[in-house]
This record gives structure tokens, C-alpha cells and sequence, in this order.
């Protein structure tokens, strides 16, 4: 035995066959295990040990079985590194398996096998001594020692040589520099072959060296090389020197970190990092306050070692307090007219949202301050809410930050965590500043109405004092602990309802709403703005590509079902990638294509006859028709359906709001025997379903005027019958009043046994007596009206006034009934109006073409 009465390793080790990599006593190598005796190993051994000397291994190169270790023991390589299992890391995917990090500690070689199930133990005889690693480098092997001497001497001197090539600003380089004088010289060849570029056939080669003298005969040709390698690189390259040997140090090896202390190194580069932070500070401009506590940190910073968890945290905090703009802002160009022509150049239509915006600038012009109502868009997605506010930006020359608060329930996602959480952090106004490195941003707060609440605190006020400009000029996020003048950032809010925004936080907005678009808008907005877009997004030209304006027509009616444009311009994405295949197939026909299947006979006869034939791409523009989009989108997603569904007495359409626009709305009812029942289905709400017994009441007490009957024929609809009201899309929960008139509709048309129009739809609250009141979303239910084929709208008279804001084309195709009871309602719905309505006693129908 060569260990004198140094430190000992077992005698028995658990043996770990690897065909990874070689482990040098003195370096940290990752294995990744799997074959079931080292699994068994990792299990039974490493993980049930509880001492230090259970987590000591021996690793063997096996480089006869690369495959796995199968039934049989594969014959052992003679020597080892035992080492010490420093992590270990189990992992389900993609099949089981442990990854082992092992740092080297000394050579073995195996004196017998001691048992080969579950895991392999055996005998070993340790060759390297091992306190020499914890010894001052002069008691290692000295010049006087005669050959051995000269050797370590001259491999001393080529690893400063190679370290002199490395740029010692590398942390690795440091480190490795300063190893090389602490550590045993002995030790060098080990350590050195592990971190430069080696094979594992030459790591194998040191590994067998079990004398000193022959390992530093084996690592010294391999130094050398590298250096030689350097030498070459840097003169053919002349790049900086330093960059491949970067590389090369972090692939030859891990760093034997464990057994050397790194502590004095750290102070080292600590100084150099709280210097640059300190300069950092005094240049980030920062007010008087947060400079103050800036520097009580970075003297808490210099007290601290590195290694300590809260250095990081420290060092993260100053990071990004001299990161803030705290004065740093962009100067605003707000050209009035410029504005117009960009907010125009930019967005279609939308003409009462863009003089409102622009009005908003200009005040902001000529009074040059903030403070006043933050704007709020609310419509549904798609319509352009984000688009605007980024425009608003670009008019104003300013930074835009876009800020989701979807699902925000948890008030320190706006103003921070505290510094004394683990993992705590800025919150998104904050890190929305740091991000885009100004102070006078344009802050898009997008979704306002789907902030949440819980037990962590109410978002909703943090944002509160976010917008209140008698506030946010001394906004303190938590994390920060110091105020930030939020007063320069300009925010804009959206949301797709008014009704979920919390009211102290609505009142501190002024609403616009965003209504949806028109059939004919759309089309405007594909040809303007999505097309052309798409078309650069996907490197085509319109000389390639060109959707005509039916086709758009077609996608909107028929793929698309909804108030913005979002869906349409994924489908007009989705249009462009399959050209693009189409295209870029045209590009390359030229080999490819001319061993299609005709020629595949001649195919043997030569290879070079294939570049003769020339396909000619595809004949451009490629048009895209009925036939193309049905190939590329499917078939249609949405049919007119509305005139399929009023074959029976008994069903009505009803226009309903939503968050994401106006929709179409069917009412069904049946009757059967029963005892005057009413059931009702489609997940409605309490609102709803008094809607619909109101109508019931409404129709039995007028049963004799509109001449109402029961199956068969009795004057009292309800007797001996049961009434089933379904709302379809049984899924989705409905509610509010403005179903009253449809179901009133509905149940007349089965009372009476006659169609409603099927190109009527209609919206309106009733009462008991028969009146017919206001509702909301007026102008989106009409636009799904219009999308949807509807030729008349009965509308509550009272909701006249808001046919103002319709497109004109839209008015001037529907054709609107201002109803103010129930019976103008009843006979606009059905055709030759109702019996028993007024009309029949000849008073004009109230149809107005606006
Ligand atoms: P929102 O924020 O309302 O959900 P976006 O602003 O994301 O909607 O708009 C979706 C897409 O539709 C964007 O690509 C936008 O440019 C486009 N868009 C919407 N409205 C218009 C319009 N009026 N003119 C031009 N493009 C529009």
C-alpha cells in the first residue's frame, strides 16, 4: 500500500460501472445511471446510507460493455477512482434513471470480487495517498526529488503557460490560476487532464498511470497540445484569445470545487463586484432617498461573504434599484395633426374611439400634465383596445409596456413582495419599468375587469393607488421599500365589460367603449391592415398571394363568428402559411420535382438528366377562391342557420350581449299533457327565469285578445299542459332581462300554432303589463343580428336613440321595429302581423328605416 497514515478509503466499495466519462481523483464528473446494478447502487447504497463513508463509491471505466451491463459481469477495467457521491438526482422521464455527481477522491485497484447482485462490492486497494490534497503545495513532490521533480517542474510551467493564453476575467480561469499554486504538484496531472480537451481514452491513460513519474509522462503531451492548439488557434483565428479556451475549460471538466477552499478567491472577486455595483449606484441618478438606502446595502453587501443567500439577495435588490430609470425618460413629440394621420394610418373605422383619443392628446398637449381620468377601452377581443393604446404610444414617441392583469388575484403581483420572502420580487409595475428602461411609458393594463380578489390582498386597490395621480408620484412597491414616480407613466386600461371592473377603480376611468365591427368593416380591415400584415409576417408579396373580396366575405360569415377580428386574421395567418408551403415548393422544383412518378421509369437511366427538367412555380398570384379556402380551412365552420331553425311554431331569436360581443340567441319551447309545468333549461339565470314566467302570466292573461289555446284548443293555454322553454348552447349560463320579449314570442308562436319570421330577431325587458323596456348592448346585438343574416330587429322604443351610433350601411339593410308594448312586438314578429294586435284595428306598423 502506497497510502502512508493518511486518510483511508474503505477497504470494500460499492463498485459503479460507467461508461460515460472517466473520473480523475480530483475532479467533479455528472454520471448518468440506468442499468440495474447501478440503480441498485444508487437505491440500496447511497440513498439508505446515513455516514460519510456510505456515500464513498468506486467507479470504474467500463469500456468493454459500452452497450449495458447485461446478465453477465463484464470483465473490470483493473483501476478505479473512488469517490465521493456529492449529489444525487432521480428521474422518472424519459425512464428512470439517477444522475450522480462524484468528485474523485484517489485511485483503487480491485483485489477481488466480493459479491456481483444487486450491485457489484469488492475488495479494493487504495493507490493514491490522499491527505497530500490537503497539504501545502512545497511538501508535494519538489525539484530535488531529481526526475520526478524536473517533471512536475516542467508541467507546472505549461499549465501557467496555457492559463497565461486564458483571460483570467473567466471566473474558471481565476479560480483555476489560483489553484495551480495551492495545489500538491502531484495532484496536477489529474486535475489538469480532467479540465483541458481530452478523450476519455487519454483520461483512461492517467487513470492507469499509477505511478507519478508515468503520469505526468501522460499528461504532459496532452498539455502541450492544447497549448499548441491555442497557439495555432489564436494566430489563424486572431480572435481574442480568450473565447475558445472558455469553451474548452468548461467541456474538459468540472472543477474539483469540494475539496479546496474557494473562500479567499471569493473575496477577491467580491471586491471587484461591489466596486463596479457602488459606481453603478452613484451613476444611476437616483433620488436622494433611494441612493440613502442603496448604499446602507451596499455596506451591508461588503460585510458579507459571497456564499451567503442573502449576498444574492442584496446584490439582486442593488442590481435592480440601479437598473430603474429612475431619471430616465423620452421626450414626447405629440404633433396633433401627425397623431391623426397615424391613429387613421393605423386603424380602420373606430372613429369615435380616435376622436376621443385624440382629444385626450391634445389637452395632454396644452396642459402638459398627466392628471386626469385614465382611459379605459372595453369591448370585446379583438376589436383593436391594444392596438389602439399602442399607437397612442408610438404617437407620443414612447415606450410601450403591456401589462395582463387577467387573473390577478394577489395584491403583491402589483406592488411586490417583501425583501424578507424567499423568492420575493418587484411587482409588474416595477419590472414593467426596469423592462423598458424609461420612466415615462406608455402602461397598458390590459383586462382590468378580470383582476380577482383572495385572501393575499385586493389587487384592485394596489392598482388604485397606481392611477390615482395624487398618489403615484410616490408609488412604494414593497420589494423596492423606497417610492418611484409613476407620475410621467401614462396608463391606459382595457377591459371586455365595465361590470366585473371594481367601482372605485372605475371611477377613476373613463370609459370608451370599443363596440364590434361590421360585416363591411371587417372586410375593409382584412384589406388594409390584416393582409397585408399577414403577408410580411410570412415573407409574401401580393404578387403571390391575393384574397379577393368575397373570399374575405366568405372567412368572416363563414369561418369566423364574433364581434373583433382576431379569429379572422389567424384565419387569413393560417391561409398565408399554406401559400407559403405552396411557394416555396415553387422555388425548389427544380430537382425534386422531375423524379415524380413519370419519371421514376427513366429514373435509373442518369442522376444528371434530373437537373434538365425545370417545373415552373406555380403560377403567380395565387388566387385564393371558394375551392382554395375550403382546402386550406376546411369546410365551414358557420352556416346561416338562423332561417333553418324557425320551421316550428315555437321558436324564436333573441339577441343576447356577451363580454365578447353581441350574439344570436334562440328560444325554443314544446308543450306536452301535463299539469300547467314550466321547465326551464339552458342554465339560466334567477334574472331569466322570471323573464320567463312573467311572459306566461303575460300570455295567459291576454290569451282571449291574441286568441291562445292548449293542445286542444281550450281558451287557457296552460290547462292540461306542461310548457318546456331551452335556451340552446345548454352550456353556456345566461342571464338578464332582455330575453323577456323573445320568450313572449315564442310561447305566443306555439300557443297559436304559427312561424315567427325567421328573419326577425329581437331584445327588450318586459313587465307584467305588457311594456316593453330598455335594454344594454344595443349596438353589439345588433351588429350579431346583421352578421347573422337577420333582415328586422324589434328593439324597446326607449333604445332608439342608440341606433345612432350604427354603421349607416347596417341601418340602412335592417329594417328596425321600435316597439313600446308587447303587442307592437308580437306583430312585427310574425308575418301579416298577430291576431288580436293593434294593428289589425289598422294602426300603422311602427318600422323605421333610419
Ligand atoms: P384587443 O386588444 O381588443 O383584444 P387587439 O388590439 O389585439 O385586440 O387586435 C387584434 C388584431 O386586430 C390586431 O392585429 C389589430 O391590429 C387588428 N385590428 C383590430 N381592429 C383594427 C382596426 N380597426 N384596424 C386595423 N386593425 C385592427
Amino acid at each position: 500500500m502506497t497510502s502512508g497514515g493518511g486518510i483511508q478509503i474503505p477497504s470494500r466499495l460499492p463498485l459503479l460501472l460507467t461508461h460515460e466519462g472517466v473520473l480523475l481523483p480530483g475532479s467533479t464528473v455528472r454520471f448518468s445511471v440506468d442499468s440495474p446494478r447501478n440503480m441498485h447502487l444508487v437505491s440500496q447504497r447511497l440513498l439508505k446510507g446515513t455516514s460519510l463513508k456510505s456515500t464513498i463509491i468506486g467507479v470504474i471505466p467500463n469500456t468493454r460493455d459500452p452497450e449495458r451491463d447485461s446478465d453477465e459481469l463484464p470483465t473490470l477495467h483493473k483501476i478505479g477512482t473512488a469517490g465521493i457521491a456529492v449529489q444525487v438526482v432521480g428521474s422518472n422521464w424519459p425512464k428512470p434513471h439517477y444522475t450522480l455527481l462524484i468528485t474523485g477522491l484517489c485511485r483503487f485497484s480491485v483485489s477481488s470480487l466480493l459479491k456481483e447482485r444487486p450491485f457489484v462490492l469488492a475488495e479494493v486497494k487504495q493507490l493514491d495517498k490522499l491527505e497530500q490534497y490537503t497539504t501545502p503545495a512545497r511538501e508535494g513532490v519538489t525539484a530535488e526529488d531529481g526526475e520526478l521533480g524536473e517533471l512536475s517542474q516542467k508541467f507546472y510551467q505549461a499549465a501557467v503557460q496555457l492559463l497565461g493564453m486564458l483571460d483570467m476575467s473567466v471566473p474558471v480561469v481565476a479560480k483555476f490560476r489560483r489553484l495551480l499554486d495551492s495545489l500538491p504538484r502531484e495532484t496536477l496531472p489529474d486535475v489538469v487532464a480532467s479540465m483541458i480537451r481530452t478523450s476519455n481514452k487519454e483520461k483512461l491513460q492517467v487513470l492507469d498511470a499509477v505511478s507519478l513519474e508515468e503520469r505526468f509522462k501522460k499528461a504532459l503531451p496532452m498539455l502541450t497540445r492544447q497549448i499548441e492548439g491555442l497557439k495555432l488557434l489564436q494566430k489563424t483565428r486572431k480572435m481574442s484569445p480568450d473565447h475558445e479556451n472558455r469553451v474548452t475549460m468548461r467541456k474538459g471538466g468540472v472543477f474539483p470545487g469540494r475539496q479546496f477552499s474557494l473562500e479567499e478567491e471569493d473575496e477577491d472577486d467580491d471586491g471587484d463586484d461591489t466596486a463596479a455595483i457602488e459606481r453603478k449606484v452613484h451613476g444611476a441618478n437616483m433620488p436622494e432617498a433611494a441612493l440613502r438606502i442603496c448604499l446602507k446595502e451596499l455596506k451591508r453587501l461588503k460585510k458579507m461573504p459571497q456564499s451567503m443567500p442573502e449576498y444574492a439577495l442584496t446584490r439582486n435588490y442593488l442590481d435592480l434599484m440601479v437598473e430603474l430609470p429612475w431619471s430616465k425618460s423620452t421626450k414626447d413629440c405629440l404633433d396633433i395633426r401627425a397623431a391623426r394621420t397615424l391613429l387613421d394610418n393605423d386603424h380602420y373605422a373606430m372613429d369615435k374611439l380616435k376622436r376621443r383619443v385624440l382629444e385626450y392628446l391634445a389637452v395632454r398637449q396644452l396642459k402638459t400634465s398627466l392628471k386626469g381620468p385614465i382611459l379605459c377601452f372595453v369591448g370585446p377581443p379583438g376589436v383593436g383596445k391594444t392596438s389602439v393604446g399602442r399607437s397612442i404610444a408610438r404617437t407620443l414617441g414612447r415606450e410601450f409596456h403591456r401589462i395582463a392583469l387577467g387573473g390577478v388575484c394577489d395584491q403583491s403581483d402589483i406592488r411586490g413582495h417583501r425583501r424578507t420572502y424567499v423568492g420575493s420580487m418587484p411587482g409588474r409595475i416595477i419590472n414593467g419599468l426596469k423592462t423598458v428602461g424609461v420612466n415615462n411609458p406608455v402602461f397598458l393594463l390590459d383586462e382590468v375587469d378580470k383582476l380577482g380578489k383572495s385572501l393575499q390582498g385586493d389587487p384592485a386597490a394596489a392598482l388604485l393607488e397606481v392611477l390615482d395621480p395624487e398618489q403615484n408620484h410616490s408609488f412604494t412597491d414593497h420589494y423596492l421599500n423606497v417610492a418611484f414616480d409613476l407620475s410621467q407613466v401614462l396608463f391606459i386600461a382595457t377591459a371586455n365589460t365595465t361590470a366585473t371592473i371594481p367601482p372605485a377603480l372605475l371611477d377613476r376611468m373613463e370609459v370608451l367603449q370599443v363596440p364590434g365591427y361590421t360585416q363591411e368593416e371587417k372586410v375593409e380591415i382584412a384589406h388594409r391592415h390584416l393582409i397585408p400584415n399577414q403577408l410580411e409576417q410570412h415573407g409574401l408579396t401580393p404578387q403571390q398571394l391575393q384574397i379577393p373580396q368575397e373570399s374575405t366575405q366568405d372567412i368572416i360569415s363563414r369561418y369566423t363568428r364574433e364581434a373583433g377580428v382576431r379569429s379572422l386574421e389567424r384565419k387569413i395567418g393560417a391561409i398565408c402559411r399554406a401559400v407559403a408551403v405552396k411557394v416555396a415548393e415553387g422555388h425548389k422544383v427544380t430537382k425534386r420535382d422531375a423524379s415524380t412518378p413519370e419519371d421514376s421509369a427513366q429514373q435509373g437511366k442518369s442522376q444528371s438528366s434530373l437537373c434538365i427538367y425545370k417545373v415552373s412555380p406555380p403560377e403567380m398570384p395565387i388566387v385564393i377562391d371558394h375551392s382554395a379556402l375550403k382546402d386550406i380551412l376546411g369546410p365551414p365552420l358557420f352556416e346561416m342557420e338562423v332561417s333553418e331553425r324557425l320551421t316550428l311554431p315555437g321558436v324564436a331569436l333573441g339577441l343576447a350581449w356577451t363580454p365578447l360581443g353581441g350574439e344570436i340567441m334562440f328560444v325554443e319551447a314544446s308543450r306536452m299533457e301535463g299539469e300547467g309545468q314550466l321547465t326551464l333549461t339552458g342554465q339560466l339565470g334567477d334574472v331569466m327565469k322570471e323573464s320567463a314566467h312573467l311572459a306566461i302570466s303575460w300570455l295567459r292573461a291576454n290569451a282571449k285578445t291574441y286568441q291562445l289555446t292548449n293542445m286542444v284548443g281550450g281558451p287557457d293555454p296552460l290547462d292540461g299542459t306542461d310548457i318546456h322553454l331551452h335556451f340552446p348552447a345548454g352550456a353556456v349560463t345566461k342571464d338578464g332581462p332582455s330575453a323577456g320579449v323573445t320568450i313572449v314570442t315564442c310561447l305566443a308562436s306555439l300557443f297559436s300554432r304559427r312561424l315567427v319570421r325567421s328573419d326577425v330577431a329581437m331584445t327588450g325587458e318586459i313587465t307584467l303589463r305588457g311594456l316593453v323596456l330598455p335594454v344594454g348592448g344595443i349596438k353589439d346585438k345588433v351588429l350579431a343580428a346583421h352578421r347573422a343574416g337577420v333582415k328586422r330587429v324589434i328593439l324597446p322604443k326607449r333604445n332608439e336613440k342608440d341606433l345612432e351610433e350604427l354603421p349607416a350601411n347596417v341601418r340602412a339593410e335592417l329594417d328596425f321595429v321600435t316597439a313600446g308594448n308587447l303587442d307592437e312586438v308580437l306583430n312585427a314578429a310574425f308575418d301579416g302581423g298577430f291576431p288580436g294586435t293593434a294593428s289589425t284595428h289598422a294602426r300603422p306598423q311602427l318600422t323605421s328605416k333610419l
